[in-house]
């Protein structure tokens, strides 16, 4: 199936959605993996933390499609920063995975109260020296955080995942990913599912025949973000890629640029997060 992909300052091309696994334990993880694969996606978006690698890895196997037609992603979990943890760490989540290389494998918070991101960074530029991740990011990293690991390596992270939905836009981190060729990735893009009746929203998708998720992800798309919506519900997994064969117009795109609202986030402050 044609899908968009986005081209990392790597060279490598990320298929431009992908599934989310994030709270789905092994047994859930294994059936959405695989019925997202079927339903088309090409790109799948875990983490050691999530706890379900092993059921990822199952799910890719069961799906029956090539290991080499599939971007999976992990991440470094806070507690396993510096420089061997992290080489260990990625040996054990490869294990997991049942994989010998990630196509991308992210830092998953900075956790600056840590002081130990610039090392595991070093680490990473490794990992990505020998193979074994084909690309390298980062996730919730603020400027400050992204030019200390620049300045520290000159390698320059291929995105970074942060907190990203329409009432919650991040408009100044991604003025500086967009400088320093950063693709900006969107997590909890659909406001894990709050925004699903915003009247701008359902009013949209109305208008349109379009359900409001396929228009949320559809804003994400045409802002040029990678997006990873999650569900179990094979569905819903379908519904979510059903994104490609139509367009917000212009003025749906500025109805939905006007919800920012900088107090909307969810998550924690990545400053002091774990
Ligand atoms: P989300 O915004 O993708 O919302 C998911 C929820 O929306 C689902 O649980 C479901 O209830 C609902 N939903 C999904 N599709 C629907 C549909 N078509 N119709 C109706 N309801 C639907 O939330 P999320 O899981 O927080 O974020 C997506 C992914 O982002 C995660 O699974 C994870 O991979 C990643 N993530 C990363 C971080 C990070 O720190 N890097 C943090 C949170 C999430």
């Amino acid at each position: 199936m044609d899908q968009p992909h986005v081209t990392l300052n790597d060279g490598q091309k990320i298929p431009q959605v992908g599934l989310g696994v994030w709270q789905t334990p092994n047994d859930e993880a294994a059936p959405a993996v695989k019925a997202a694969l079927v339903a088309g996606y090409r790109h799948v978006d875990t983490a050691a933390i999530y706890e379900n690698e092993e059921g990822v890895g199952e799910g890719m196997r069961q799906s029956g499609v090539a290991r080499s037609d599939i971007f999976l992603t992990t991440k470094l979990w806070n507690t396993e920063q510096g420089y061997d943890q992290t080489m260990k760490a990625f040996d054990a989540s490869l294990k997991r995975l049942g994989t010998d290389y990630v196509d991308l494998y992210l830092i998953h918070w900075p956790s600056p109260h840590r002081g130990l991101f610039v090392d595991t960074w070093k680490a990473f530029v490794r990992l990505k020296e020998e193979g074994r991740a084909k690309s390298i990011g980062v996730s919730n990293f603020y400027p400050e955080h992204l030019e200390k690991i620049i300045a520290e390596t000159g390698v320059v992270p291929v995105l970074n995942q942060i907190e990203l939905h329409p009432d919650f836009q991040q408009k100044e981190n991604r003025a500086f990913h967009d400088k320093h060729k950063i693709i900006t990735q969107s997590w909890s893009p659909l406001g894990q599912g709050k925004l699903l009746s915003h009247p701008v929203i359902t009013g949209i998708a109305e208008k349109l025949g379009r359900t409001p998720a396929q228009v949320i992800i559809r804003w994400h798309i045409q802002s040029g973000f990678v997006v990873i919506p999650k569900s179990v519900t094979p569905s819903r997994i379908a519904e979510n890629f059903k994104v490609f064969d139509f367009q917000l117009s212009n003025d749906d795109m500025s109805a939905l640029i006007a919800l920012d609202d900088k107090n909307a986030r969810i998550g924690p402050d990545p400053m002091t997060a774990s």
